[in-house]
């Protein structure tokens, strides 16, 4: 998933003690299943480890600024997220059968197989989920003009020549031959 490591020796943490653990390696991204997102700050995180006999809780908080592009005009906005690991990991029953392991995963239990922990994808994944679906530069951003794709925030009042010059009769004849085309163009025009 990414070159970050997070593995945690938790053999030390005696039954009942805690463990707390704290730091900011400075990753330069993360990758996910569809993009590589930059990181504009340490990806900080503060985690709690409590054991009880086999069993070891996890809690804790993670952060950090990732640079992600504004839906509507494209343009790379600093978005500070913050999110929140919570997670058991129990000691594998004698025989498990594959199926329940991933129904367990669900609900955040992890079945360790030996006492180094690796938290890593415990902590990306507490970024990844806090990301908004939509993501925008400010709320009013008025994104890119369909017709030219110029920005429209940085051009006080466009007059679009491209629009001008496609008159509504010329444009749907244009675009006749291309009926599924058309949709596409039109999906363009909303917001993503
Ligand atoms: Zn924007
Ligand atoms: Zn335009």
């Amino acid at each position: 998933m990414s070159e970050f490591i997070l593995a945690v020796d938790v053999s030390k943490i005696p039954d009942g003690g805690t463990l707390e653990i704290e730091g900011d390696p400075s990753l330069s991204e993360i990758e996910t299943p569809t993009a590589t997102l930059p990181l504009r700050a340490p990806l900080s995180y503060k985690i709690r480890l409590s054991r009880n006999k086999e069993d070891f809780f996890l809690f804790g908080t993670v952060s950090t600024v990732l640079e992600y592009p504004c839906a509507r005009c494209l343009e790379s906005v600093d978005l500070a997220v913050s999110g929140q690991v919570e997670a058991t990991y129990k000691k594998p029953p004698k025989r498990v059968v594959e199926e329940e392991i991933e129904l367990e995963d669900l609900e955040n239990v992890i079945y360790y197989e030996a006492l180094t922990l690796d938290l890593s994808e415990r902590v990306i994944e507490a970024i990844l989920v806090e990301i908004p679906i939509k993501v925008l530069c400010k709320e009013e951003c008025k994104g890119l003009c369909p017709y030219c794709g110029v920005d429209l925030n940085q051009v006080a009042e466009h007059h679009c020549e491209i629009e001008a010059s496609v008159s509504p009769g010329r444009l749907f004849n244009a675009l006749k031959p291309f009926a599924t085309e058309d949709r596409d163009t039109n999906d363009n025009k909303n917001d993503r």
